[in-house]
C-alpha cells in the first residue's frame, strides 16, 4: 500500500482515530492522557513540561467524554497559556545608538536574523549599523556584508583574527557618530572552548561600556528551533558567558517538532522576540503564541 501522507499537526493520530468511529467522543482517562503526553514529549516538549499541561488539562475532566476537537482547543489554551508572557517583540529605548549583542552557536542562524533584523528595522525608518564581530570565520564575515547589503546596512569588518572587542568599540564610535539608532554586533559562536569564548564576549561588554556604560542594552541570544531539546541547554550554557535578555528562534518552517519553545518558555521565561520561518529577508516574524499554539496542536 502506498504511504499515507504524515498527518501535519502534533494531535492529528487522536484525531484520525475518531474519525474512523461513529462515536467522536472519548472518555479522557489515564490512557488517553498517558497518549496525550507521549504526542507532547514528541513535539520536544519535554516531559516535565509535558507533563504539566497534561496534568492542567485533565484537572476536573477525568471520566467526562470529551472530542478530539475539544482536547486539542484546551491544548492550545494550556500552551498559549504559556507562551503568552514570553511573546514580547525586542524592546527599543529611546537610547542611541541601542547596542544589540547577538549571540549564538554557529548555524543557528545568527548571521541571517541579524540581516533580518536589520531590514525590519530600516523599514521602520530605523539607522543600523552591523559589526561583523566573529572576526575568526572569513565566511561569517562575508556572509553578512552579503545580508547588510540586500538589508541596505553598512557591515563594519575587521581584518581575519583580529580582536572583536576592538571592532566593537570601533563599530559605537562610528555608530554614536553617525546618529544611528541601532548597533547589532555578531559575536562568535564557538562552543568547543567555551572558557575562551566567555572571556570574548566579556571583552566586549567591558570595552562597548567604556563608550556606553549602558550596554549592551539587548543580548539576543538565536536558537535552531530543529535543534529539539539541545536549544535548552544552549540557553543554559549561553546564560552563563552572557547576560541574556531575549531569544530568537529560528527555523521554525522546518520542524513539527517546535514544542522545544514551550519547554523554552515553561522553564526560562525569556522573552521570544522573533521567529525565524525561512531563509528570506522577510521571514522572520514576531512570535503570536495563539497562532503557534495552534499549529502546534492542529
Ligand atoms: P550562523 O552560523 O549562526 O550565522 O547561521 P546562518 O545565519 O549562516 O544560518 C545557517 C543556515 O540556516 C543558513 O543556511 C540559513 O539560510 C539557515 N537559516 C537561518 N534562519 C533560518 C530560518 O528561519 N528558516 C530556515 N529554513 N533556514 C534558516
Amino acid at each position: 500500500a502506498a504511504a499515507e501522507p504524515q498527518p501535519k499537526g502534533l494531535l492529528s493520530r487522536l484525531l484520525r482515530r475518531d474519525t474512523d468511529k461513529a462515536e467522536p467522543r472519548r472518555t479522557l482517562d489515564d490512557d488517553m492522557l498517558e497518549q496525550i503526553e507521549e504526542l507532547l514529549i514528541a513535539s520536544d516538549m519535554g516531559v516535565d513540561t509535558a507533563l504539566r499541561v497534561t496534568a492542567n488539562l485533565a484537572e476536573g475532566r477525568m471520566g467526562r467524554r470529551v472530542s478530539t476537537r475539544e482536547i486539542k482547543e484546551l491544548l492550545a489554551t494550556e500552551i498559549a497559556r504559556i507562551m503568552d508572557p514570553v511573546a514580547r517583540p525586542m524592546p527599543l529605548y529611546p537610547k542611541r545608538p541601542q547596542v544589540v549583542l547577538v549571540v549564538g552557536v554557529n548555524g543557528s542562524g545568527k548571521t541571517t536574523t541579524i540581516g533580518k533584523l536589520a531590514s525590519q528595522f530600516r523599514a521602520a525608518g530605523k539607522k543600523v549599523v552591523i559589526a561583523a564581530g566573529d572576526t575568526f570565520r572569513a565566511a561569517a564575515v562575508e556572509q553578512l556584508q552579503v545580508w547588510g547589503d540586500r538589508a541596505g546596512v553598512p557591515v563594519l569588518t575587521a581584518p581575519e583574527g583580529s580582536d572583536p572587542a576592538s571592532l566593537a568599540f570601533d563599530a559605537l564610535t562610528r555608530a554614536q557618530a553617525d546618529g544611528a539608532d541601532l548597533l547589532m554586533i555578531d559575536t562568535a559562536g564557538r562552543l568547543q572552548n567555551r572558557a575562551d569564548l566567555m572571556e570574548e564576549l566579556a571583552k566586549i561588554v567591558r570595552v562597548i561600556r567604556k563608550k556606553d556604560e549602558t550596554a549592551p542594552h539587548n543580548t539576543l541570544l538565536v536558537l535552531d528551533a530543529t535543534t529539539g531539546q539541545n536549544a535548552l541547554s544552549q540557553v543554559e550554557t549561553f546564560r552563563k558567558l552572557a547576560d541574556v535578555s531575549g531569544l530568537v528562534m529560528t527555523k521554525l518552517d522546518g520542524t513539527a517538532k517546535g514544542g522545544v519553545l514551550v519547554a523554552l518558555a515553561d522553564k526560562f521565561g525569556l522573552p521570544i522576540h522573533a521567529i525565524g520561518v525561512g531563509e528570506q529577508i522577510d521571514d522572520l516574524a514576531p512570535f503570536d503564541p495563539e497562532e503557534f499554539a495552534a499549529a502546534l496542536t492542529g
